[in-house]
């Protein structure tokens, strides 16, 4: 057993205090990663909260990692000790179902095991990223192409690849028009791909207060949705939507900015449900559509790609003592764009 400090909380109210946790002896395909640095999540804050259900506390979050292997496993393969590798949302799935098999373990038959919140196959609890070690099988492990900083990186294996997957598979490109709802950590993510993946991106903020940054990002529009005359304005535009908002938002205003066969899908993943009027649909063959991270190829894929393209998120690092404060900031939308934990201050 590892012990590997890290950072719990109690309660849905409570704040984030210091914490010892141990990691399982490694098993034949596992391999212990020592955590440099930790993103955080807006599903962070839901699942630390209690808002999206029960949660077995103490609970240490974090699916945003990126660290270096320092022990490997009898039968690994694909990793070696010193290898600069990432963990997103999930850490296992049953690997034989329909969906497993096509590389969408995401969407595991079985149901995935997050990274926290969750149990592994040996019925223990597991425990996420805010921390300074972690043991995961190798096939839920990838590599962090060299041109990528560690700390950087991390916010790629869920704001990355959640945005990443849907723009690929609603072929975001040259000729399309795409809107972004939200400039958050997905949200400027969402950005910066689509317009690497040639896409015209506009973004639909609540205000003008990070235009200029949107439009560094790769945006050519950037429209405050507080003002009614965007939603005139931009009916029936766009293609594709990637909605990445945290709260419930009025679904339908949105629905009415697609084009013709255009769709709407839905990252943000506010507790309560959005509401649609479903002829907002029918008149114009739209899609109201979801869509949850990525399969672990993909996420490769996604990592290669920002490599490639040179694409990294713009990140806040802090201390591990300013992660309650850090939470404050994300609710209050003053992110730019990530906040990421040196796990090194634990
Ligand atoms: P974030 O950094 O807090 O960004 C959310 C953005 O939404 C904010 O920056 C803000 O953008 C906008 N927003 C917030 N409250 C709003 C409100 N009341 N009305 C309108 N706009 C509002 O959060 P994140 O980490 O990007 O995560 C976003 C959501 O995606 C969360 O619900 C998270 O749980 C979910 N998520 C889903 C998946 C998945 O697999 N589907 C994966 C990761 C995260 P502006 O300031 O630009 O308006
Ligand atoms: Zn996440």
């Amino acid at each position: 057993m590892v012990k590997a400090k890290a950072r719990a909380v109690d309660g849905p109210d409570k704040g984030f205090r210091e914490a010892e946790i141990t990691r399982r002896d490694l098993d034949q395909q596992d391999v212990l990663i020592e955590i440099k640095f930790a993103g955080i999540c807006h599903s962070d804050i839901h699942t630390a909260h209690g808002e999206w259900g029960e949660v077995n506390y103490p609970l240490v979050p974090g699916h945003e990692i990126a660290g270096i292997v320092t022990e490997v496993g009898p039968n690994v393969t694909k990793f070696k000790v010193g290898d600069r590798v990432g963990v997103g949302c999930m850490v296992d799935s049953c690997g034989e179902c329909e969906n497993c098999q096509k590389g969408d373990e995401q969407y595991c038959n079985k149901g995935n095991v997050p990274t926290y919140a969750g149990f592994d196959k040996y019925g223990e609890p597991t425990q996420g990223g805010y921390s300074t070690h972690i043991v995961v099988t190798e096939g839920f492990v990838v590599s962090i192409p060299d041109n990528i900083e560690l700390d950087a990186a991390a916010p790629l294996l869920c704001a990355g690849i959640t945005t990443f997957s849907p723009l690929n598979r609603w072929q975001a490109g040259p000729g399309k028009k795409v809107a972004v709802v939200g400039m958050g950590g997905l949200g400027h993510m969402a950005v910066k791909i689509a317009h690497a993946m040639g896409a015209e991106v506009t973004v639909l903020s609540q205000t003008l207060n990070k235009q200029e940054d949107g439009m560094k990002f790769g945006a050519k529009d950037y429209y405050a949705t507080k003002d009614p005359e965007t939603f005139e304005k931009l009916a029936g535009t766009f293609d594709l939507i990637i909605n990445t908002v945290s709260a419930k938002i009025d679904a339908g205003a949105y629905i009415g900015l697609l084009a013709l066969d255009g769709t709407m899908v839905n990252v943000g993943a506010p507790p309560e449900p959005l509401s649609v009027h479903v002829m907002s649909l029918i008149g114009r063959r739209r899609s109201f559509a979801g869509s949850m991270i990525g399969g672990i190829q993909e996420t490769q894929d996604m990592l290669d790609f920002c490599a490639e393209h040179n694409i990294a998120p713009n990140i806040e690092v802090i201390s591990a003592d300013e992660i309650d404060h850090a939470y404050d900031r994300v609710l209050n939308s003053d992110v730019k764009y990530r906040f990421v934990i040196d796990t090194s201050t634990m």
